[in-house]
């Protein structure tokens, strides 16, 4: 089961079945340690920004997309703009952004995988088709 872990030196939080050897934000060495939830959202929590609006979910989904070697963001802005206000939906109403396409069951391990972006590379539509199940995130070309 995955838990939190924290490191000690620059208070990086992740979530995983171990701490990462070397961590991604201050590079020290073997520094994670088990966390929990309360001290996780403790750090987190405050000053950690909030998406809010439709604007800052397509920011993050541009960037996301902007950095991927294999995914681009579809070019049917419409869709965008509806996805992205179907995620923050999910978020007020289910608690997290998650997938506007897909039904939540309530229980937050089972749902993790269903927050937006989502693992879909590995989806069947993704493999088939080259798109995500919702068509926000499709193959670029030639990869
Ligand atoms: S299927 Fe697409 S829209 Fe749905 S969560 Fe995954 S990436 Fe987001
Ligand atoms: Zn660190």
């Amino acid at each position: 089961m995955k838990k939190l872990w924290r490191c000690h030196v620059c208070n990086d939080v992740h979530l995983g079945n171990k701490g990462p050897e070397v961590c991604p934000t201050c590079g020290a060495r073997n520094a994670f340690v088990l966390s929990d939830r309360a001290e996780a959202l403790e750090i987190i929590g405050e000053d950690h920004p909030v998406i809010g609006t439709p604007q800052e979910v397509v920011a993050a989904w541009r960037q996301f997309a902007d950095q991927s070697p294999t995914v681009r963001l579809t070019e049917k802005d419409e869709e965008v703009e509806l996805l992205s206000q179907g995620v923050l939906e999910n978020r007020n109403t289910k608690g997290q952004r998650y997938c506007p396409c897909r039904i939540t069951s309530g229980d937050l391990r089972k749902d993790l995988g269903l927050i937006c972006p989502c693992n879909f590379t590995r989806q069947r539509t993704y493999r088939e088709i080259g798109e995500c199940w919702c068509g926000l995130f499709i193959k670029r070309d030639g990869t």
